[in-house]
């Protein structure tokens, strides 16, 4: 008897909703077709990879039209649990399936010329089980039983057996230092006793450090962690994902990623720093991945756990509501006292210093104090580089990039250019630094405000006898990177540290005495509704790294921030340490304003040679969405603007804010306006305009 023909629907990575059919023949292929497999496929001229989502015994096409899958990659099917998310992805952030899914994929298992040698690696080796290399004395395992009362009682909750194998999602919110990791481990630990079974902690971008790597092998020394994130090599990273997929990893530990892995087992996910803008996709498919993994976990009906000493106000209200469990770390794990919170005014010209019109007294005062002390400290500026811009006093000069509206960094030589040049921190032009203005010859350039190399500088002379050491994406880019700077903090070698806000994220230091920001209004003068809230969590953060130490139990640490508004509720709620007053205080600023997450926005964007066809572009949309009645009530559609970095890269670009008081009809709208706009494109490049678009859902930045 002929075996009945077999065919399949196979998704691609291109920007068309629909599936391709295309014919299996199980005895070339070597397996019976099945949902989740991953295959290459003629596509165009080309070999293409896409995933089956349906298996069929007919298709609707012409026989003699349908072309044939080629090969499959030696890898089970992806998890019905990750294909439904995808699903929803797709749909939800207005992006094809095959869009969504493909690019998840790791490059490695992208590429089928390589599948042959992958099939032979996975036949030969039994997988070794590779122990945790030792953690060192420094990361320290604490215990069920070290946990202090507050956290065991966290832990209980956390380990009601009535909830088992049901949707949770609780908030963990306590401050730095309050104990929140061991807490969520002890939790991760004891559902990892059930054989097999798999769970997924996210950390944002910059956190994931050896140190937190370290901490978590020593929790968990005889299971196998799968490691995902943008520090691993290509590599590594399609090891890690196999082994997640085949259900070989237990601990899935990794960035935004990596909340897109196959887990067939998957039992808890854990989202530490939940509130951290890096969770969000800022290319191709625009997810959140804290958003997802909710979603996930509703799904599947698992536990979720979000942690954090600020939680966004989304997930805050949520925990607040009573949607999320809520539960609170209130006292530091160390019994280490808060640090005190002094606000340095800039305006006030008895602040100056004699020494350098960079430093305030005040914080020249503490960081000389701490010196004496012996103590370390972090001073904060919020730019790498140099100088922001050059200028030419003569002329008026300035150091702007030519394909980007905004303006070239100096960098001065170091170990990562041997001279001084200018860069773009947009677009990554880099040119000489010009020994004469190129406009008027002028040879008396002058830099103009300030980066974390110059602060460096400025140190140095200020304090000739201290060990200084800068730490930003500059001077962590060589050889072991930013570990290697932290490791010699950690030693005690170093006396002042200065960098950017990746000194403040989730490191553990033990001997901070002063911690000083600087200009900490450059970040909240922006036109970001969001802009007060990300600095608020970042200088809860920075505050944290002081007064950690175990050894000084009685001293709390300072943390001077300078500002010329220090009458600014967000400064004024910091004086205080109150993240629940500053919350509430932004949820009412939202609910009367109708703004997240009391609406709902979209975002439409445009790009193209001139800013004006980029308008002209979005302009036509808004009206011909007008005309065609599409618009709800409740639905506001703005008026197209160009972006704050209106040029990038030599292209001009508009965006257009779509604000709903219903999540329905935002959806409803930004599917017609896909609709509408694909029929005329190519993808997503207007076919007349040559405009490329995109829609993102839930912008974080506008
Ligand atoms: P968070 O995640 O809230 O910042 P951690 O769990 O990292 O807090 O704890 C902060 C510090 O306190 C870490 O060095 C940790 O090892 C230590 N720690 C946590 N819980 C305890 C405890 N019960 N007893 C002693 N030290 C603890
Ligand atoms: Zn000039
Ligand atoms: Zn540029």
């Amino acid at each position: 008897m002929m075996p009945s023909a077999l065919f399949v629907q196979i998704v691609l990575d291109k920007p068309l909703a629909q599936a391709f059919d295309y014919a299996w023949d199980v005895e070339r292929l070597g397996c019976e077709p099945a949902v989740g497999l991953i295959v290459s496929v003629p596509f165009g001229s080309a070999l293409s990879v896409g995933v089956v989502i349906k298996v069929n015994t007919h298709s609707d096409l012409e026989i003699a039209k349908i072309k044939s899958v080629i090969d499959v990659a030696p890898l089970p099917p992806i998890d019905g649990g990750l294909l439904s998310l995808m699903n929803f992805a797709s749909q939800y952030y207005i992006h094809s399936l095959g869009e969504t899914i493909v690019p998840s994929i790791p490059q490695m298992w992208r590429k089928p010329e390589r599948w042959d040698k992958l099939r032979l690696v996975a036949q030969s080796s039994v997988s070794k089980k590779k122990k945790n290399e030792t953690a060192s004395a420094s990361e320290k395992f604490i215990g069920v039983d070290q946990l202090n009362p507050e956290q065991k009682n966290a832990l209980n909750i956390l380990l009601q057996k009535e909830n088992l194998g049901a949707f949770r999602a609780i908030l963990l919110q306590g401050q730095t230092g309050s104990g929140k990791t061991a807490v969520f481990l002890n939790w991760l630990a004891s559902i990892l006793e059930e054989k097999n079974s798999q769970v997924l902690l996210l950390v944002p971008e910059i956190n994931l450090t050896p140190q937190l790597e370290r901490r978590i092998k020593a929790y968990f020394p005889d299971k196998k962690i799968a490691l995902l994130h943008s520090g691993v090599s290509e590599k590594q990273r399609g090891i890690s994902w196999q082994e997640a997929m085949l259900g070989e990893a237990q601990i899935i530990l990794g960035t935004r990623l990596a909340v897109l892995t196959p887990m067939p087992n998957l039992r808890a996910i854990v989202v530490d720093e939940e509130h951290d803008p890096s969770y969000k996709q800022q290319e191709g498919t625009r997810y959140s991945a804290r958003d997802l993994a909710i979603w996930r976990a509703h799904d599947q009906g698992l536990p979720i756990l979000l942690a954090s000493a600020t939680p966004s106000l989304e997930t805050w209200m949520a925990a607040q509501l009573g949607r999320y469990e809520y539960i609170r770390l209130d006292s530091r794990a160390q019994g280490a006292n808060l640090p005190k919170v002094h606000l340095v005014n800039t305006q006030d010209p008895q602040n100056r210093s004699q020494h350098s019109p960079l430093f305030t007294k005040i914080i020249e005062g503490a960081i000389t104090k701490s010196l004496g002390e012996k103590k370390q400290s972090l001073v904060l500026i919020n730019r790498r580089g140099y100088s922001p811009v050059i200028s030419c006093p003569a002329c008026s000069w300035m150091s702007k990039c030519a394909q980007c509206s905004s303006c070239m960094v100096m960098h001065k030589a170091g170990a990562l250019s041997k001279k001084t040049v200018l860069s773009c921190h947009h677009c990554g032009l880099v040119k000489p630094m010009p020994n004469f203005c190129p406009d008027c010859g002028n040879a008396d350039l002058k830099p103009v405000g300030q980066g974390t190399q110059k602060i460096e500088d400025v140190i140095e002379n200020a304090w000739p006898q201290a060990t200084v050491l800068r730490i930003d994406t500059d001077s962590s880019r060589r050889s072991k990177g930013a570990e290697e700077l932290f490791q010699k903090i950690h030693e005690g070698g170093v006396d002042i540290v200065v960098g950017t806000q990746m000194i403040a994220k989730g490191h553990d230091y033990q001997n901070i005495g002063t911690v000083a920001v600087l200009d900490a209004d450059s970040r909240l003068y922006s036109p970001d509704f969001r802009a007060a809230e990300r600095l608020f969590a970042q200088l809860i953060q920075v505050a944290g790294r002081a007064g950690r130490s175990q050894q000084h139990h009685q001293e709390s640490g300072d943390i001077y921030i300078e500002t010329q508004h220090p009458d600014a509720a967000v400064f004024q709620y910091l004086l205080r340490h109150d993240v629940d007053g500053f919350l509430s205080f932004t949820a009412k600023e939202r609910e009367e304003s109708k703004l997240p997450p009391f609406s709902y926005q979209g975002l439409i964007h445009a790009e193209g040679k001139s800013i004006a066809k980029a308008i002209q572009f979005l302009s036509e949309l808004k009206a011909q969405l007008v005309e065609r009645g599409l618009v709800h009530k409740g639905v506001k559609i703005y008026d197209p603007v160009p972006k704050t970095i209106m040029r990038l890269a030599g292209s001009e670009r508009a965006q257009l804010l779509i604000e709903s008081n219903s999540r329905k009809h935002l959806q409803e709208l930004l599917e017609a306006i896909d609709r509408l706009l694909r029929q005329d494109s190519q993808g997503r490049i207007s076919k007349a305009t040559r405009i490329r678009w995109l829609i993102e859902r839930d912008p974080i930045a506008i």
